[in-house]
C-alpha cells in the first residue's frame, strides 16, 4: 500500500488492514505465518525551514500484529512468535536532506526516515518494524540442546555418540573446556 504525498495533502488517511504472508519480504532473518494486521494514520507534517522552504513530512503512527517464524538460535529448527509493536514514525521527502550541513528542526529524539519519490510504502516500513522488534535470540524451547559441534546431529531428537568422547585424559580436559564454553 503507498500513501500518496498528494492525497494525504488533501486529507490524512487511515487504514486497517491485513496482509498476506509474503507480502513484507523479510529476507533471511524470519518467516510471516498467516496475516499480519496492520493499522494506523497517516498525514503530512509541514515542516517550515524558510519562508519558502516548507518540507512535506509524512507522520505515521501505527501498530502491526502477527506471527513469524524464527530459526531456534542453537538449533536451527524453525520457532513460531508472536509480534506486535506500536510506532510512531515521521519520513522526510529523501530529496529534502541532500545537503548534509542543513540543520534539522525536528524534535532529536524522533527517529527520520525518508520516502522516495511521492510515497510511502507501508510495506517498507512494516519490513523495518517487525525487523526491529524480532527478539535477539530465540530457542525453540529453554533447555533446547542444539546441534553437535562435531557430528552436526541435532541433540533433541538424536543422542550422537560423540559425547561419550574419546578416552584419552588430554581430550578429556579440552572436552570439560568446551562444556565450560558452551554452558555460559
Ligand atoms: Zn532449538
Ligand atoms: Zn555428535
Amino acid at each position: 500500500m503507498d500513501f500518496k504525498i498528494s492525497e494525504l495533502e488533501r486529507e490524512p488517511i487511515d487504514f486497517d488492514l491485513e496482509l498476506a504472508p509474503g507480502a513484507v519480504d523479510l529476507g533471511e532473518e524470519a518467516a510471516q505465518k498467516g496475516p499480519l494486521a496492520a493499522s494506523g494514520h497517516v498525514e503530512v507534517l509541514h515542516e517550515h525551514r524558510g519562508p519558502r522552504d516548507i518540507v512535506a513530512d509524512i507522520r505515521l503512527k501505527g501498530r502491526f500484529d502477527g506471527k513469524f517464524q524464527v530459526p531456534c538460535a542453537r538449533c536451527v529448527e524453525p520457532v513460531e512468535i508472536p509480534l506486535q509493536a506500536d510506532f510512531d514514525l515521521i519520513f522526510r521527502p529523501a530529496a529534502a536532506d541532500a545537503d548534509p550541513t542543513e540543520r534539522s528542526i525536528t524534535a532529536p529524539e524522533t527517529e527520520i526516515g525518508y520516502y522516495q519519490e511521492d510515497s510511502l510504502v507501508l510495506e517498507d516500513v512494516l519490513r523495518e518494524q517487525v525487523l526491529l522488534s524480532l527478539p535477539v535470540r530465540t530457542l525453540c524451547k529453554p533447555d533446547c540442546k542444539g546441534l553437535c559441534p562435531r557430528c552436526g546431529a541435532d541433540r533433541n531428537s538424536q543422542p550422537c555418540s560423540c559425547d561419550a568422547g574419546p578416552s584419552d585424559p588430554r581430550w578429556e580436559a579440552l572436552a570439560g573446556l568446551r562444556s565450560r564454553i558452551e554452558s555460559k
